[in-house]
């Protein structure tokens, strides 16, 4: 069996985990199950970061003051209880702190001063302490850490000991090149290939006069860095210092699940640290993006923050565990890509994806088959369009999440569950059963239905494990839990399955931020005043005499609801976002938008919003644009989007 290892980032713990930090860890614990189902042997590594000056001193404000270890212990335990009711499977949770971590973080410090790649010096600059990071001048705007605007950084002078970053920059950029996707997504790769053609300069790995932390092999006065210390946290968990055996089975890593803006530390300071120690480097780096709280950037200080024990029991479901909080984080921000989260938005989606359609199929199906055939269905046939459905869902479904595209994988999966409402619509169990010369036909349908929920719940069981078992539980399946494989996601005409009824998966919320109409099938409501105006630059024609036109005229114009998977501002244009957007088709499409005046490019992510859909493509600024957004601005004013209602999915025609 092939081996995987993967790990996230370790966290400093000098406060408890938001919803920010918890979204790195579900994805990971996503990627984990995933990998499992595909038939590997899994080792999913989480920790914590203890040896932080920050976690030093929040110790000591909480009145630990000779003993900083007790509240590490203390907050390994808030951690641990808040990963656990988020069901992330990790097989090891490893502390920086504990004496497999020193005897690792020495044997490597040691390996590249004997390789010459630790020299003395002096450090003299600025350094952030929330970062715990050095800032040269140039990165600081007004004299400020970028991501800490509230914090004055401090000029500091003291001995360090440094490491040889510089002399593997051309092995580096060889690297790079070598292995394209070494670091995911691909925006992410460019930006290390910019520094890296700026050149490097050697980085501080010591800091003096402080006892946080592991003392330098060769200078017992100096501690490691506590980057530096963190890193090797990957090595250390697999044995690196203290068994070999357990290190040739694990290393190199397959992969880092790490937040985008420490892209650098992993993919240049830890690949060289490992090669300076004759060590292979990791084989590949996913740089996530960043969760926002209502267009805000998430963070306890400023009051954006969401605790995650609360999403994993939300008010609006509090006995759904945390199911809809992975598949909200999994299947609504594109991976890769900032996301944004708000409740009503969760609880609008929860009502969509899990009340009204998995959850409301799942019941409709195990009370048909209960009550028609006594919870008794038997295969009749090889299967129809369904199981040709169910064959393409896992086909996209394997190439996306092979490729970390999280929310297509999930969005394959929720192909199928659509096109089994379309089928059981279309026909009419309930018809059926009135006439018994229809009964063979019955049975093909019920099983069909059955199976095709069946494989729905094998592609999600990553993503929802404790559900999906339960689905597969009801709906008769032959393997769940832990022996499940991709290779059961393949649709099997054969055999016979016993049902079993139960409560609804997850009863609709009703509460008041949900309580607006849900209406799928009716057309949407006709667009408020000022009338929306294309934004794109339009065609200028002549005013005729009588500008009306005929409803013939009209329906030629395709509008179409489509949803925002990702955004960014062109470059060189004030005005145009470059949005890719889910009109339901097959690929989503490539739109230019005049709409910068008003959004920033990760407000628009995972608005629904109405497009002209039949418009022909046109180059624009290098880029080919395929459709038209709807939007409206008064004179003077920002443009507002056409917004449409998210319930309704993506290529559902408007007019
Ligand atoms: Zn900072």
């Amino acid at each position: 069996m092939s081996r995987y290892y993967l790990t996230t980032a370790i966290d400093y713990v000098n406060s408890r985990p938001h919803l920010g930090t918890a979204y790195e860890k579900v994805t990971a614990d996503v990627i984990a199950r995933y990998k499992r189902l595909a038939g590997f042997d899994v080792h999913f590594l989480m920790g914590n970061d203890e040896h932080s000056q920050n976690v030093f001193k929040k110790a000591t404000e909480e009145g630990f003051h000779n003993n900083p270890v007790a509240y590490c212990d203390r907050m390994e335990e808030q951690f641990t209880s808040v990963w656990k009711a988020l069901n992330c499977s990790y097989n090891d949770f490893i502390r920086t702190t504990q004496p497999r971590h020193r005897a690792a973080v020495q044997k490597l410090a040691q390996a590249a001063y004997d390789a010459g790649d630790i020299y003395e010096g002096v450090y003299e600059g600025w350094y952030c302490v929330s970062c715990e990071a050095f800032k040269p001048e140039k990165d600081l705007v007004d004299g400020k850490c970028p991501i800490h605007p509230t914090l004055t950084p401090e000029w500091i002078r003291e001995k360090n000991y440094f490491f040889r970053l510089s002399k593997y920059r051309d092995r580096l950029l060889k690297h790079f090149e070598a292995q394209p996707s070494f670091l995911e997504p691909e925006i992410r790769r460019n930006e290390i290939l910019r520094l890296l053609d700026a050149g490097l300069e050697d980085i501080s790995m010591s800091r003096a006069g402080q006892s946080w932390g592991v003392p330098l092999p060769f200078d017992a006065d100096s501690v490691v860095y506590v980057w530096f210390d963190a890193l090797i946290n990957y090595a250390t968990a697999v044995g690196y210092g203290t068994d070999d055996a357990q290190f040739a089975k694990w290393w190199p890593a397959d992969l880092h699940v790490i937040g985008k803006d420490i892209t650098r530390f992993h993919t240049v300071v830890w690949p060289a640290m490992l090669w300076s120690a004759g060590i292979e480097g990791p084989r590949q780096v996913f740089g996530h993006g960043w969760l926002h709280y209502g267009g805000q950037r998430m963070s306890k200080s400023l009051g954006t923050s969401v605790d995650p024990m609360e999403a994993a029991a939300p008010k609006f479901a509090p006995d759904a565990g945390p199911d809809p909080i992975r598949l909200y984080l999994t299947k609504e921000i594109t991976y890769g890509s900032d996301g944004d989260f708000t409740w009503e938005r969760f609880e609008e989606r929860y009502n969509v994806d899990l009340a009204n359609n998995f959850g409301n199929l799942v019941s409709r199906v195990v009370s048909m088959a209960d009550k028609y055939r006594a919870g008794r269905i038997a295969a009749a046939g090889d299967g129809g369009r369904l199981a040709d459905v169910a064959g393409a869902a896992l086909t996209r479904y394997r190439t996306a999440m092979d490729a970390f595209a999280l929310h297509e994988g999930v969005a394959a999966a929720y192909e199928l569950i659509d096109a089994t409402n379309g089928f059981i619509a279309d026909n009419a169990p309930w018809k059926l059963a009135k006439d018994s010369a229809n009964a063979a036909r019955l049975d093909a349908v019920l099983f069909e239905a059955a199976e095709a929920v069946r494989i729905a719940a094998v592609l999600l069981q990553p993503v929802m494990p404790s559900s999906c078992d339960e689905i597969l539980r009801r709906i008769g399946a032959p393997v769940t839990g832990a022996a499940l494989r991709l290779g059961h996601a393949a649709w099997q005409p054969s055999g016979e399955r016993t049902t079993v009824a139960g409560a609804p998966m997850w009863p609709r919320s009703e509460t008041a931020s949900s309580r607006r109409e849900i209406i799928v099938s009716e057309p949407a409501a006709p667009a408020p005043p000022p009338a929306p105006t294309a934004v794109a630059p339009a065609p200028t024609e002549a005013a005729t005499a009588d500008a009306r036109i005929g409803i013939e005229d009209f329906l030629k114009v395709e509008l179409k609801v489509a949803r925002v998977r990702a955004a960014e501002a062109m470059p060189k244009s004030k005005k145009l976002i470059r949005l890719l957007v889910d009109v339901g088709e097959p690929e989503p499409r490539t739109i230019l938008a005049g709409i910068a005046e008003g959004y920033q490019p990760e407000q628009l992510v995972g608005k629904t919003i109405v497009i002209v859909a039949n418009l022909k493509p046109r180059p624009m600024m290098g880029t080919e644009s395929n459709g038209m957004v709807l939007a409206a601005s008064g004179p003077g004013q920002p443009p507002i989007l056409v917004a449409a209602d998210d319930s309704l999915p993506p290529g559902t025609r408007v007019g």
